[in-house]
């Protein structure tokens, strides 16, 4: 069976999924997104990437055509209609057609739509064995232009790096904010952990809130190591003993390279396999039943 893609409320075959080439999403890459997942017949984390859409679509000033309920009720019908049980989601909410001119106020109402598709993950052996990543020479956005906080369709900024992560023959790339602190990676925060104590990014410095970050810096706490959110540098990142990144796609993935130089033995540490484990269970047996009735 083909993909059943919801086209603002409608569900429709993925070839007749298709938006106005008027658009502002696709015009001027004005809108908002949402990349959740569900696990083994539960979407994952569900509220909470609800309420990061509806803060993105407020930074933005763009209200979303429907209410979170009723968003949310959208999501698991698109899941149940694709009869998924493991999945990966992408919610995107356009500002809608308008004309060719840059004014919102030309775009009378807000688009959505909803793909509930299988997940493509990185490869086991990348869990198990680490990930090489570069540091990107592009820099992050600063939070006074596009605010990374907001997670919009903007994500040129992102695509550069990752186009320098692709001819280094690497799968990401580390992004540094305009002071040459590092902020994140082109699509996972990122984490440090020295002397048993985990380091991340504060968002300030130009980092999405990822959710998975959220989860992994309480798990973390409940299994009694010591967590902060404050800058570090690219030295930092080479002295770590132990990094990895987080994102909704990648879960929690660890890092055994950088730039070429190996992080610690150049092998996973065992406090990221540690929560590596802590969230896999966490994804297993928590979330919003889809098939409950
Ligand atoms: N940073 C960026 C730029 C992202 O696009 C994402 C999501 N793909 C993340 C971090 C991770 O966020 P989350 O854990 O909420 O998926």
């Amino acid at each position: 069976m083909g993909l059943i893609i919801n086209l603002n409320g409608k569900f429709v075959r993925k070839e007749k999924a298709v938006v106005s080439v008027f658009d502002h999403g696709l015009l001027y890459g004005d809108g908002v997104f949402e990349g959740i997942r569900s696990y083994n017949g539960r979407v994952f984390k569900l509220d909470e990437h609800i309420e990061r859409l509806y803060t993105s679509a407020k930074a933005i000033t763009m209200t979303v055509p429907v209410s979170k309920e009723k968003m949310k009720a959208e999501i698991i019908a698109t899941i149940r209609r694709n009869k998924l049980k493991d999945s990966y989601i992408r919610v995107v909410v356009t500002r809608g057609a308008g004309d060719l001119g840059l004014n919102p106020l030309k775009c009378p109402k807000a688009f959505y739509f909803i793909i509930a598709a299988s997940i493509t993950l990185y490869p086991e052996k990348f869990y198990k064995e680490g990930l090489a990543v570069i540091c990107a020479s592009t820099r992050r956005n600063i939070p006074e232009a596009v605010n990374p906080m907001i997670k919009s369709l903007n994500y040129l900024n992102n695509i550069l790096a990752k186009l320098e992560a692709n001819n280094a023959e690497v799968l990401e790339a580390i992004m540094l904010n305009r002071e040459g602190y590092v902020a994140e990676c082109t699509g996972d925060n990122i984490f440090i952990i020295k002397n048993g104590e985990l380091i991340t990014p504060p968002t300030y410095i130009g980092a999405l809130e990822g959710i998975t970050r959220d989860a992994v810096i309480k798990l973390a706490r409940e299994l009694g190591y010591k967590t902060s959110e404050k800058p570090f540098t690219m030295v930092d990142m080479y002295i770590a003993d132990e990094c990895f990144l987080t994102g909704t796609a990648a879960e929690v993935i660890p890092v055994i390279n950088i730039d070429t130089r190996h992080i610690g033995n150049g092998k996973p540490g065992p406090i990221t396999r540690k929560l590596i484990e802590a969230y896999r269970e966490m994804t297993g047996t928590q979330g919003t039943e889809i098939y409950a009735s």
